[in-house]
């Protein structure tokens, strides 16, 4: 059989059923998966030691003859013991493994090995224990000792051994994968053939070498996704828009039925949007704003101003919780403004205040009567069009930047024209990142809060005072108030001391909260389960809930006043003062806990900067500073365009790849000259497409 790319696992040698099924939990059905299925580090065995060298506690890796080799069972534990005595030109040392009988099978006196592992002590002998062993062979053969040695996220019963050997095998076929990138870029940036770094990054010749395969495929992953974003930002510069004329009496009427005051950054931020889109030219413009400024009654105001001039508007929301929560808030602000509002998400449809059928509401937006309507990307599907769309606005959600633009605007029935675009977020984005992620853009910022907003009292504590906490939460809901239990994770794990959502609503309903109703939250929920949960929360049905980060970004119930945060160490510090901007949004003093059974001085160092910082933007530019943008912004947080190696926040490769794309786009702006690139963008918009 000749191996291809598309030879499907089971039939690569030896892989059998079982093994296939294994694999197919990692998403890896062909040579080509396998290909690409990158290691996320390495062990480094590539120095090999002498034997005399060796000193207890170090990691080494030794070559040596097998001298002795037998197997017996532990006196006490009765486990299979295999011990073995190695020696080099140098001297010998034993070696021992619990538990692999057949290794007296695989192994035998007189064969060559290679052992990597760490040097314990036995009495006043030194010895190798269970250390990782393989048989002498050619050069450039060896795969798991004596070298860089890829290590892979793996499932269970599928080894790191089996791993490397099945990729090792598919990289026969990597020089069929298309190197799509143009030869000059090739040449101008001295990056490796494809083939090359796929082999590479995989097996390293060397450290310099891995490198160069690491950065060739952060390069690719960048430079397709600048290139995108570069051909669709010039598509819609050269583009106009419908200019929507100011109702201002309409719009000064509902700032005046308001229950509150507006702030002036809310004020001169709708202003500035409004004055943008009054224009014929495509508004670009981000909305930022600290969690709880008061983006949304911006977003209501011009949305209205759009509803005013009969045009329509949309607002997209990350989660189902978010788009049915500002759907809700956005029906009661405009209740007396004769304004129709629909709601279109995966298991949510309304029109004003009636539940609705999903084809009802795609057909009522189609025709034009709805004038607001908000969703999630469920707004992004083929059959839903509009009828006049001359505003999207998108709420904490990144990756709805250029592609997305583009899709809504394909959606709008007036293709000579491209709706004005706004993008709500609460993460102080820099503004390099702003400008590869939504094009040139304008920046509307709000950084003062409502008056009425009393901060949040934060507060690291101590494991030992943790009862002390269970006992003022009680107290806290005994007055009326709820409370948000924050985890990392959804299940147990076997992570010492990282908390789950399960684990602690299990233990705070049976042992510590017995008498209070507690609700649960987590992303394997399915929606409707979600929104029940979300419900019963805010209706004040239940008075904790239990949560993973779902309850990040948005979600708004007054009455809460405590934010209790679990291993809080494994959450970025933007991260943490999103949490606490859930609460505190009431009359009521608001309280944020942050937890940790890490004692290390540099955790706690980073969690008090929580409890001096008040405002997120200076607490994220320090963070910023300190940390880097990837740790301080979670490149795996949702809502960041997803890359397998690389992230938006690597400036320097962003830059060249964003210099290599303008360059090409300048030359040949069809790419008719390079057909294999695209191709390749071609199949990189249907994945955007299909996200
Ligand atoms: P975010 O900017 O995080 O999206 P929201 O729009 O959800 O914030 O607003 C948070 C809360 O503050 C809401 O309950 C909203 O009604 C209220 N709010 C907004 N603006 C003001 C204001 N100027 N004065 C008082 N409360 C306000
Ligand atoms: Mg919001």
């Amino acid at each position: 059989m000749t191996l291809t790319l598309h030879t499907p696992v089971t039939q690569l040698s030896t892989v059998g059923q079982t093994t296939g099924s294994r694999l197919k939990k990692l998403e890896i059905f062909t040579a080509e998966d396998l290909i690409f299925y990158f290691p996320f580090r390495y062990e480094d065995f590539s120095q090999i030691d002498s034997i005399e060298s060796i000193t207890p506690n170090s990691r080494v890796t030794i070559r040596g003859r097998i001298e002795q080799l037998k197997s017996r069972r532990g006196w006490k534990s009765k486990r299979a013991i295999t011990e073995a005595i190695i020696s080099d030109k140098t001297g010998s040392v034993k070696a021992l493994w619990f538990n692999q009988p057949y290794l007296t099978k695989t192994l035998e006196v007189g064969t060559e090995v290679y052992l990597s592992g760490k040097v314990g002590i036995d009495k006043y002998d030194l010895q190798l224990v269970s250390p990782l062993y393989e048989k002498v062979k050619r050069a450039g053969d060896q795969l798991h000792t004596a070298r860089l040695v890829p290590i892979y996220s793996t499932t269970e019963r599928l080894t790191q051994k089996q791993l490397r050997w099945l990729i090792k095998l598919a990289l026969n076929a990597a020089s069929q994968v298309v190197d799509w990138l143009p030869e000059e870029t090739i040449h101008r940036l001295a990056l490796p053939r494809l083939a090359d770094a796929l082999v590479q990054i995989h097996f390293p010749d060397s450290k310099q070498q891995l490198d160069q395969a690491i950065n060739r495929i952060k390069f690719d992953e960048l430079f397709i996704f600048m290139l995108q974003s570069l051909m669709l930002r010039r598509e819609l510069k050269s583009a106009d828009a419908v200019a929507v004329e100011f109702h201002e009496t309409k719009v000064k009427a509902f700032v005046d039925c308001l229950p509150f005051q507006l702030t002036s950054d809310q004020r001169r931020a709708a202003w500035e949007i409004i004055r943008d889109i009054a224009k014929p030219k495509p508004m670009n413009r981000l909305l930022e704003g600290d969690v709880g400024a008061g983006k949304t009654v911006v977003a209501a105001m011009v949305m209205l101003d759009v509803a005013m001039a009969g045009k329509q508007a949309v607002l997209m929301a990350p989660t189902e919780i978010l788009a049915v929560q500002h759907f809700n808030t956005l029906v009661k602000l405009l209740a007396n403004h004769d304004v129709t509002l629909g709601l279109l998400t995966q298991t949510n449809q309304m029109i004003g205040s009636d539940v609705a059928t999903k084809q009802k509401v795609v057909r009522v937006i189609a025709a034009g009567d709805i004038d607001i309507v908000v969703g999630t990307h469920a707004l992004l599907q083929p059959e839903v069009t509009f009828s006049e769309l001359v505003l999207a606005i998108v709420d904490e959600q990144h990756r709805f930047g250029v592609q997305q633009r583009k899709l809504l605007h394909e959606k709008s029935n007036h293709p000579s024209t491209v709706p004005h675009f706004l993008s709500m977020t609460a993460t102080p984005i820099p503004r390099s990142l702003a400008l590869t992620l939504y094009g040139d853009l304008d920046i509307s910022l709000i950084r003062e809060m409502p008056n009425n907003r009393r901060p949040v009292i934060t507060d690291v504590v101590d494991p030992a005072d943790r009862a002390q906490c269970y006992q003022f939460i009680s107290e806290q809901v005994a007055e009326g108030r709820q409370v948000f239990v924050i985890c990392p994770l959804i299940d147990p794990s076997d992570k010492l001391g990282v908390r789950s959502v399960t684990e602690e609503y299990e233990h705070l309903t049976t042992e510590v909260f017995s008498d209070i109703s507690i609700g649960m939250l987590h992303g394997k929920l399915k929606p409707a389960e979600k929104q029940r949960v979300m419900n019963d929360f805010k209706s004040g049905t239940t008075s904790v809930l239990v949560a993973t980060s779902v309850v990040e970004v948005g979600v708004d119930i007054p009455n809460a006043t405590v934010m209790m945060i679990e291993s809080a160490e494994r959450f970025g510090l933007a991260q943490l003062h999103q949490f606490r901007g859930r609460v505190g949004r009431g009359q009521h003093q608001a309280f944020c806990f942050l937890l940790t059974e890490k004692n290390s001085q540099k955790t706690k160092a980073r969690l008090e900067a929580l409890v001096e910082a008040k405002d997120g933007f200076a607490l994220a530019e320090k963070d910023l500073e300190l940390r880097g943008p990837g740790e301080v912004f979670g490149s795996t947080q949702s809502g960041w365009p997803e890359f397998r190696l690389a992230s938006l926040f690597d400036q320097q490769l962003v830059g060249l790849a964003r210099q290599e794309a303008e360059l090409i786009l300048d030359q040949d702006p069809e790419l008719a000259a390079v057909p294999q690139l695209k191709n390749r963008l071609q199949e990189f918009r249907k994945q955007v497409h299909f996200e």
